[in-house]
């Protein structure tokens, strides 16, 4: 099963992406984590990817194209695929559908999580995550049981992207509408696109998937 998750930023592809590899096998590709590992170990990459995020605008075309074929070519596992932020643009999504095409794959399920901007800016800026482990909290809608204390392996060290601030999050916004809402009304032509409601809890959104993909 080869999956995309679209919407805007701060919807929980990330987390509902993790869900889906945990539960349905697939390995999940997100282009954000690896332009943050590129990032983070200073590579030629990292350093032009790292200002154009900082920004909040989106990498060029090319890279991610380059980015995401290297790792559709290795699959780690054979049961699928499950795409976070990729892709964002209709050249990528013209891009993928030819590069599946040359493998004999296809996409099965481009699923939009749709949620109000409103909504989206309290979740983005309030949210953090472990520095050992990665496991995601919010200030407002997910604290760990003991302040500071991570609920998964303990540690007492958290980050915050650098990209979760109001006003990069407005620039990210603006991008998403521009150049990736384009890509629902062209996944619905080809009539495989579904949208399920991104409001309320990690759990209820997941429900809302499950009860679409069909329990495995
Ligand atoms: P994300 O973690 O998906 O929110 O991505 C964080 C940032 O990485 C975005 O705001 C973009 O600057 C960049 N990025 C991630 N994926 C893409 C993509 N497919 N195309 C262009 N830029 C991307």
């Amino acid at each position: 099963m080869n999956l995309v998750l679209l919407g805007p930023p701060g919807t929980g592809k990330g987390t509902q992406a993790q869900r889906l590899e945990k539960c349905y096998d697939v390995v999940k590709l997100s282009t954000g984590d690896m332009l943050r590992a590129a990032v983070a170990c200073g590579s030629e990459l990292g350093k032009t990817a790292q200002k154009i995020m900082e920004a909040g605008a989106l990498v060029p075309d090319a890279i991610m194209v380059d980015m995401i074929a290297q790792r559709i070519e290795t699959p780690d596992r054979s049961n699928g695929f499950v795409l976070d932020g990729f892709p964002r643009t209709t050249p990528q999504a013209d891009a993928l559908g030819k590069m599946l095409a040359a493998k004999d794959m296809k996409l099965d399920r481009v699923i939009e999580i749709k949620v109000d901007d409103a909504a989206l800016i309290e979740r983005i800026t309030g949210r953090f995550s472990c520095a050992g482990c990665g496991a995601g909290y919010h200030e407002k809608f997910r604290r760990p049981k003991v302040d500071g204390v991570c609920d998964s392996c303990g540690a007492t060290e958290f980050t915050r992207r650098q990209d979760d601030n109001p006003e990069t999050v407005r620039a990210r916004l603006k991008a998403y509408h521009r150049q990736t809402a384009p890509l629902l009304p062209y996944y619905r032509e080809k009539g495989i696109l579904e949208t399920v409601d991104g409001a309320g809890s990690i759990e209820e959104v997941w429900g809302r998937i499950e009860a679409l993909l069909g329990r495995v």
